[in-house]
């Protein structure tokens, strides 16, 4: 079947970038191994050790290029306000003025690939359709790992024109014209000189900007979530959605190995969540993506990564050290440092020559089958309902381990001022507090106060809503140590958050919510007032936090629901009864 509004957007994108082939992804395996063929050609990919590490490869970035572009993007609406304060606006004239020539001509002697893509389980009516055009095979890859890609994508699309268009340019990856722009309306996104999958292959933008944008009239929300299926000890499941910031943990919360027996986590979603109210009343969230992308952090060498991505197949290790048996390596990963590894970009590497083996950035990448903890509900064509949503962030100070929301618009509220150092390996210096609403900020190309709104919107439409918590496991003390071990111990925190849902633990009432009074400790040993610290309530410093927050939500002006402002003011009322 022939696509006229698709083909005459290629025949477009053709005539402008010029390339000397077009291919159309058919998404056979085939075409996968020839795109690996070629990729290891060019030298950007390197097969691992076939006995140690089937199907593995290490792939190697651009060194300008380890980084996730955030200060270059930028949102094209008609009007400055529907951005909102937290994306940088251009207007129309502007993208085509200076962004789109950089364009032209970009593709000269390369091949154009048209990549179909589709988001969602093809048996599912809420499956999304995109199509990027790219001229990078890397770029490719990554689709294919991440969605459906070909037939199955066009089968979707039919006739129609409704489809989400990325046009990607490697452009030699160059800096200075490295920019991602996004065109909301029109469900169109340009990047170039950039290769990093969050940048490249434009799912976020698409994902978590359009369908975002979509919410009211369609009735759903795209979420930056993973969702995950725990069974407790007494067989009963639930599922459980956390939306954290970049590099905050969700794909380590979807991949949990719980610390307490009787425990099981299966992984529905990785860091991509489609809610909607389910005819029940209740909230669903489906998995729109196949894949793993996920980032090789300091955690992770410790812990989960280190056991499972380390013995699992067909995974692609980017900017991480490459051992001479064929074995990738990296900092903290377990495996003793021997003469032969080489460096992210290849050089010879020993201790103490140049920063570290493996970049802050460093990322895996896999198909979500190869992952063994996968629940069987990660491509259910309605997705599964929630019981619970955490919301979260990186919070050296201040931020218990868990507060649960006294209701769905305090949770609403908790989530819209959550604010989190930036981790590490990302673009922006790390360590930055800033406001990440819902884990979005980055991500969301239309007016966060709209975004608020949906959400105080879905609460009004469920009939049983999900509880919402707001969960920190990255409080320090004065010497920078970690307070609390976090990964499979993040457990004991899953644990009394599923007796909430089930009514059988207490909270501690206080002014910014419910807190637990203990935590099921078996088998660990803080020391201290470790756990104190993580459970305490610092009025004073919520009354600093609380103030820095009524200054980000004036931002949004008249456009900030009231239900945020009434939350906001009794919060500050209940603190301040605190301090009397
Ligand atoms: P995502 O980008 O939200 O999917 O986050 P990841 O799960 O990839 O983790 C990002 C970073 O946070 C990595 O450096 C992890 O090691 C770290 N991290 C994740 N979970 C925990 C935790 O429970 N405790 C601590 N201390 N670090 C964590
Ligand atoms: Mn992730």
């Amino acid at each position: 079947m022939r696509n006229e509004t698709l083909e005459t957007w290629v025949l477009l994108a053709t005539a402008h970038t010029t390339p000397a082939r077009v291919h159309w992804c058919d998404g056979s395996e085939a075409e996968l191994n020839e795109l690996r063929d070629q990729l290891q050609a060019e030298g950007i990919l390197q097969r691992l050790n076939e006995r140690t590490h089937p199907g593995c490869f290490v792939h190697r970035s651009d060194p300008s290029d380890a980084l996730r572009l955030e200060q270059r993007r930028f949102v094209c609406t008609p009007r400055r306000d529907d951005v909102g304060p937290t994306n940088q606006w251009l207007p129309e004239e502007e993208a085509y003025r200076s962004v789109w020539p950089l364009f032209a001509k970009a593709m000269s002697g390369r091949t154009l690939y048209v990549v179909p893509y589709l988001l969602g389980s093809p048996r599912s009516k809420f499956a999304q359709v995109g199509v990027q055009l790219t001229d990078s095979p890397w770029v490719v890859l990554l689709m294919h790992t991440l969605t459906r890609v070909g037939h199955v994508a066009l089968e979707h699309l039919g006739r129609s024109s409704d489809f989400a268009r990325g046009l990607h340019c490697l452009d030699s990856c160059r800096l200075e014209r490295r920019f991602v722009v996004e065109f909301p309306a029109t469900q169109t996104w340009w990047s170039i000189g950039t290769a990093h999958p969050e940048s490249s292959t434009m799912l976020e933008s698409h994902f978590l900007g359009l369908v975002g944008s979509l919410a009211p009239e369609e009735g759903y929300l795209g979420e930056h979530m993973a969702v995950a299926r725990i069974t407790d000890p007494a067989g009963l499941e639930l599922c459980i959605g956390a939306a954290f910031p970049s590099g905050c943990g969700k794909t380590s919360f979807a991949t949990l190995s719980p610390c307490l027996p009787g425990y099981r986590v299966e992984m529905v979603a990785d860091g991509m969540a489609l809610l909607r109210v389910g005819d029940d009343g209740r909230l669903w969230a489906l998995n729109p993506a196949v894949g793993i992308n996920g980032m090789i952090g300091d955690g992770q060498r410790r812990e989960g990564l280190s056991g499972w991505a380390q013995r699992a197949r067909n995974v692609i290790f980017t900017n991480v050290g490459l051992c001479s048996d064929g074995s990738p390596w990296w900092e903290g990963g377990g495996k003793p440092y021997r003469p032969e590894v080489r460096d992210w970009r290849g050089r010879a590497w020993t201790p103490g020559t140049h920063a570290a083996a493996a970049h802050p950035n460093a990322r895996f990448i896999m198909a979500a089958r190869d992952f063994p903890g996968l629940s069987t509900d990660f491509d259910a064509p309605d997705g599964v309902p929630l019981s619970a949503i955490f919301f979260g962030g990186r919070r050296s100070t201040l931020v218990p381990l868990i507060i649960e929301a006294n209701s769905w618009e305090h949770g609403v509220y908790m989530a819209a001022t959550s604010r989190s150092e930036v981790a590490p390996g990302l673009g922006e210096p790390s360590g930055v507090l800033r406001n990440d609403p819902m884990g979005m900020l980055p991500f969301c190309s239309y007016n966060m106060a709209d975004r608020f709104r949906h959400w105080l919107g879905l609460g009004r439409q469920l009939r049983r809503r999900p509880r919402i918590f707001h969960v920190n496991w990255f409080r320090r003390d004065e010497s920078g140590r970690l307070l609390w071990p976090g990964f499979g111990h993040n457990a004991r925190v899953l644990d009394w958050a599923l007796k909430r849902i089930q009514r059988s633990a207490d909270a501690q009432s206080t002014p910014i919510g419910g807190i637990p009074r203990s935590l099921d400790m078996t088998g660990l040993s803080l020391g201290g007032d470790a756990l104190e610290r993580l459970l305490q309530v610092d009025v004073g410093g919520w009354l600093r936090e609380a103030a820095a927050n009524g200054i980000f939500l004036e931002r949004f002006g008249k456009r900030l629901p009231p239900d945020l402002h009434r939350e906001h003011r009794a919060l500050l009322s209940r603190l301040q009864a605190a301090t009397n």
